[in-house]
C-alpha cells in the first residue's frame, strides 16, 4: 500500500506527489491524463517566474519534474470508486475503471475539473484561437479587442467587468430572460460605457476565417430571428464542472460538485484530503493548484506522522 496515493496528475496532482515523495514516504499517482487541463491551451503567461510557456511544454515539465523521485507513476488510469477506510487508521481503496485496485493510508483527490463547452459549430475548432473559458488566463491576449462573453451568471457577470478594463468592447450574451448574476455585479456591468447585455440570446455558432474567430450567430429566443456580432474573442462563462462525480456519496461535495476542503485541504474524511480544481478553493488557476496540491500534501505526511504506529 502507498503512504500517499495522489489521484490525478494535473498541476495540483503533480506537486502533492513531488511534495509526498520529498519526505521518502511511498508515493504513487494515478492519472486519467498527466498533464491534465495545461494540456489544452498554448500559451501560459501567469505562472509565476516562467515569464510565458505553452501548455504541453508546462506538462512535460511537470512530469519531468515528478519523474525525479520516487512516485509511481501510473498514467492512463481512471478511478471510478473511492472506498474510504472503514476504521481510522485503515487502509482507503482506490477501484479503477480497468478493474485495479490501489490502496493508501492517505489519498489526495486532485481530479481538477473542465468549462462546460456550448456545443456549438465552430466553437472546437476555434478553441485557443479566439474561443476561450479564462479571462484571468487570457484576457489580456484580447486588449483593444471586441470579445463576447456566454453566460449572465456571476462567473459570466465578473469576466465581463474584469474584460470591460483591457479590452475595447465587452457584449455580454445570455440565455434567460433577465442575467443571474448577483445585483451589486449587475449594478457594476451597468455602469460600464464599453459593454452591451444581450438577453434572450442562444449561441448558435462560432464564426471564423479559418485562421481565428472573426464573430457569432446568436438567435434571438423572443423573435427567432438570427443575428450576427463581429468580433476577435469568445469568453465561454456556462460553468466549471469538477471532475466529481466518482466520488458522490463519500468526500462531502458542494452543491456544484466541489469537494469541501478546510484551510489544510482535507476532506470530510480524516486522512482524505484534496487540491487544485475540484476542490472549494476559489480561483481556478495552475498557480493556485500548484500551491494547494504542495499543502494537501504536507497535511497528508502530517496526517501520517500523528497517526498510530504499526
Ligand atoms: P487538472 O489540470 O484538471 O488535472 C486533473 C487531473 O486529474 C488530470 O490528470 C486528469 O486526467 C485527472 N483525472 C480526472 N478525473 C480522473 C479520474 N476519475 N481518475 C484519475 N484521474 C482523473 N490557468 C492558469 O493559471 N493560466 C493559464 O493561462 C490557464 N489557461 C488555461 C487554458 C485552458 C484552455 C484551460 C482549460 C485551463 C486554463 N487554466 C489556466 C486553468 C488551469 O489549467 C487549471 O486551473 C489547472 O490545470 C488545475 O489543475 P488541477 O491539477 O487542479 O486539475
Amino acid at each position: 500500500a502507498y503512504d500517499v496515493l495522489v489521484v490525478g496528475g494535473g498541476p495540483a496532482g503533480a506537486a502533492a506527489a513531488i511534495y509526498a515523495a520529498r519526505k521518502g514516504i511511498r508515493t504513487g499517482v494515478a492519472a486519467e491524463r498527466f498533464g491534465g487541463q495545461v494540456l489544452d491551451t498554448m500559451a501560459i503567461e501567469n505562472f509565476i517566474s516562467v515569464n510565458e510557456t505553452e501548455g504541453p511544454k508546462l506538462a512535460r515539465a511537470l512530469e519531468n519534474h515528478v519523474r525525479e523521485y520516487d512516485v509511481d507513476i501510473m498514467n492512463l488510469q481512471r478511478a471510478a470508486q473511492l472506498i474510504p477506510a472503514s476504521s481510522e487508521g485503515g487502509l482507503h481503496e482506490i477501484k479503477l475503471e480497468n478493474g485495479g485496485s490501489l490502496k493508501a493510508k492517505t489519498l489526495i483527490l486532485a481530479t481538477g475539473a473542465r468549462w462546460r463547452e456550448m456545443n456549438v459549430p465552430g466553437e472546437q475548432e476555434y478553441r485557443g484561437r479566439g474561443v476561450a473559458y479564462c479571462p484571468h488566463c487570457d484576457g489580456p491576449l484580447f486588449k483593444g479587442k471586441r470579445v463576447a462573453v456566454i453566460g449572465g451568471g456571476n462567473s459570466g457577470v465578473e469576466a465581463a467587468i474584469d474584460l470591460a478594463g483591457i479590452v475595447a468592447q465587452v457584449t455580454l450574451i445570455e440565455f434567460d430572460s433577465q442575467l443571474r448574476a448577483d445585483a451589486v455585479l449587475q449594478k457594476k456591468l451597468h455602469s460600464l460605457p464599453n459593454v452591451t447585455v444581450v438577453t434572450s440570446a442562444l449561441t448558435s455558432e462560432v464564426i471564423g476565417d479559418g485562421k481565428k474567430v472573426t464573430g457569432l450567430t446568436y438567435k434571438d429566443r423572443n423573435s427567432s430571428e438570427f443575428h450576427e456580432l463581429e468580433l476577435e474573442g469568445i469568453f465561454v462563462q456556462i460553468g466549471l464542472l469538477p471532475n466529481s462525480d466518482w466520488l458522490k456519496g463519500t468526500v462531502e461535495l458542494t452543491s456544484r460538485g466541489e469537494i469541501i476542503v478546510d484551510a489544510r485541504g482535507e476532506t470530510s474524511l480524516p486522512g482524505i484530503f484534496a487540491a487544485g480544481d475540484v476542490t472549494t478553493v476559489p480561483y481556478k488557476q495552475i498557480v493556485i493548484a500548484v500551491g494547494e496540491g504542495a499543502k494537501a500534501s504536507l497535511s497528508a505526511f502530517d496526517h501520517l506522522i500523528r497517526s498510530s504506529v504499526e
